[in-house]
């Protein structure tokens, strides 16, 4: 009898983005010639830069002559793509880490999703609340959670992130084995300092514990004094993994490129205590299961540490922080509470009303999308998250929109 993983009957049915969408096309249904203006999910919407589509480009001629040619690449990551990330993504922010820590794929969502398959099955695992879903969905499916109970998973430790903490959770009084952080955050648009690091990296040492750090919105960080990467802070090396990626960075959600760092230091431990070497585990995950991300890819990602390239990509999050900046200013004269939109492209906002009423207040009386907040999570109930990618057209006409509807 083929049984199946019970686990995914855990999975709590509906998928937000799908919820969303279902109500979005009852309204198109019903008033077919409106139109509806997008500030919910979280895609970009500008094109590849120059730079990154000249090496695209040439990239590809490569693959047509027998000299330049490429077939399998090392699973890694072409040397070329790891040395550039590592002197300008770590080396030019002090972090030692070096090019052989660093693990080229195809997207964080997989990585952040794949990483749990080399812990146990018994790890405690720590979740902030609201959260981007696949740190606890892929959780869910390893079986590291009981069932779906109120709006939580039975089994998870829930991190709050409230306007009291700022939304940036405090390390919790019990025992966590992985911790996930995200920032700058999706969806609160939050940014951690060195102290409130240095309290998650402090704990994790003192807990033999792990952090698993997502910063796939680093590119937004234009405040100095933000921490970039977790390994920016004392004892990061042993207790934590960094993920990256160019999806928000530089636009390259359907191109496909992101990056896992895990230094030599970094400890897992066995059964009976004894100390493991989390990179040379995952090295042997990645290259049995995974066959690296495509040669003109990783050069189109190259291109993104060039001269031109850096500049290209500051300009594009330079636009989309600029959008991000009139959201805010515009919910905050109408007298919201706003959270975020400064060093992140997402803007949380305070409705003074349940999450879905606010969401369909603004898609039936403005015809905009928003995510209504507590789809993340418990926490994020009477929050919704508006999105700055989109156009600055666009979003000014969505403004405008919202302004006469909430007046
Ligand atoms: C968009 C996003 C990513 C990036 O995912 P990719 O698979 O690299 O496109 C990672 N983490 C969070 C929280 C995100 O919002």
């Amino acid at each position: 009898m083929i049984k199946v993983n019970e686990n995914y009957a855990k999975l709590k049915a509906s998928y937000l983005f799908s919820d969303i969408a279902k109500r979005v096309s009852g309204y198109m249904d019903v008033n077919p010639d409106n139109k509806v203006i997008k500030l919910g999910i979280g895609d970009v919407t500008k094109p590849l830069t120059p730079a990154c589509l000249e090496a695209f480009h040439r990239a590809v001629d490569d693959m047509a002559n027998e000299e330049t040619f490429r077939g399998y690449g090392p699973e890694q990551g072409y040397a070329f793509l790891r040395d550039a990330i590592a002197i300008n993504d770590f080396g030019s922010r002090g972090c030692d880490i070096s090019a052989d820590e660093i693990f080229i794929s195809d997207g964080s969502k997989c990585d952040t999703g794949n990483i749990q398959e080399i812990f146990s099955t018994d790890c405690v695992i720590a979740v902030p609340d609201p959260v981007y879903p696949v740190y606890v969905d892929t959780n869910v499916m390893a079986g590291r959670t009981g069932i779906w109970r109120d709006g939580r998973y039975e089994g998870l430790v829930y991190l709050d992130s409230t306007n009291e903490n700022g939304f940036v959770p405090a390390p919790p009084a019990e025992k966590a084995d992985v911790i996930y952080l995200c920032f700058p955050n999706n969806p609160t648009g939050a940014t951690a300092t060195e102290k409130q690091l240095k309290a998650w990296v402090d704990y994790a040492l003192a807990n033999d514990a792990l952090i698993l750090f997502d910063a796939a919105y680093v590119a937004f960080i234009r405040d100095e004094k933000i921490p970039h990467s977790i390994y920016e802070i004392d004892g990061a090396r042993e207790c934590a993994i960094e993920f990256r990626s160019f999806s928000k960075t530089a636009g390259f959600t359907g191109t496909r490129c992101a990056y896992t760092v895990i230094p030599k230091e970094c400890r897992g431990f066995s059964a009976s205590g004894e100390k493991i070497e989390l990179h040379a585990i995952w090295n042997r995950r990645h290259s049995t299961k995974f066959n690296g991300v495509s040669y003109p890819v990783q050069r189109a990602a190259e291109a993104v540490y060039s001269e031109a390239g850096k500049k290209e990509v500051k300009d594009l999050i330079d636009y989309y922080l600029n959008n991000a900046k009139i959201i805010r200013g515009k919910m905050e004269a109408l007298g919201y509470t706003c959270y975020g939109g400064e060093n992140s492209p997402y803007i949380w906002i305070e409705g003074g009303m349940d999450s879905w009423d606010f969401f369909d207040l603004l898609l039936n009386k403005a015809e905009v999308v928003c995510t209504p907040g507590s789809g993340f999570g418990k926490c994020g109930e009477g929050f919704i998250r508006i999105s700055a990618f989109n156009s600055l057209e666009n979003v000014n006409e969505a403004m405008g929109r919202i302004e006469k509807a909430l007046k």
